[in-house]
């Protein structure tokens, strides 16, 4: 970066700042076939329902509220029921993307002609 001498010993042992953690950046990572991520927070509540939605919560107990309420009422859509929550805290869950994408290729050729 810096050129020539302007390298000076600074000692600064600034305390870092702890670094905020791009959920909705790494949920987009992990399940890259999902319709939309939205919202922001380590707890992810996913609906598997034709398409993958993703809706992420800073608390646990947030997410589950709403899974109750889409597991009663649906999660919009054509809704199967298929709704989990998912810790982004830890390690990635071991899913099959290959059928995931599938049925989301499907669901847009079907839905929206692309
Ligand atoms: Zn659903």
């Amino acid at each position: 970066m810096a050129r020539g001498k302007a390298r000076t010993t600074r000692r600064k042992v600034k305390k870092r700042p702890k670094k905020a953690i791009n959920w909705s950046g790494r949920a987009k990572r992990w399940w890259k076939w999902a319709w939309w991520v939205d919202g922001n927070g380590p707890f992810a509540l996913l609906a598997h329902c034709r398409v993958l939605t993703v809706r992420l919560y800073a608390k646990c107990d947030e997410a589950e509220r709403d899974k109750a309420v889409i597991d009663r009422g649906g999660c919009g859509g054509p809704c199967y029921g298929n709704h989990e929550i998912v810790d982004l805290r830890k390690k990635r869950p071991n899913r099959e993307p290959e059928a995931e994408l599938e049925e989301f290729r499907d669901y847009r050729r079907r839905w929206m002609g692309v």
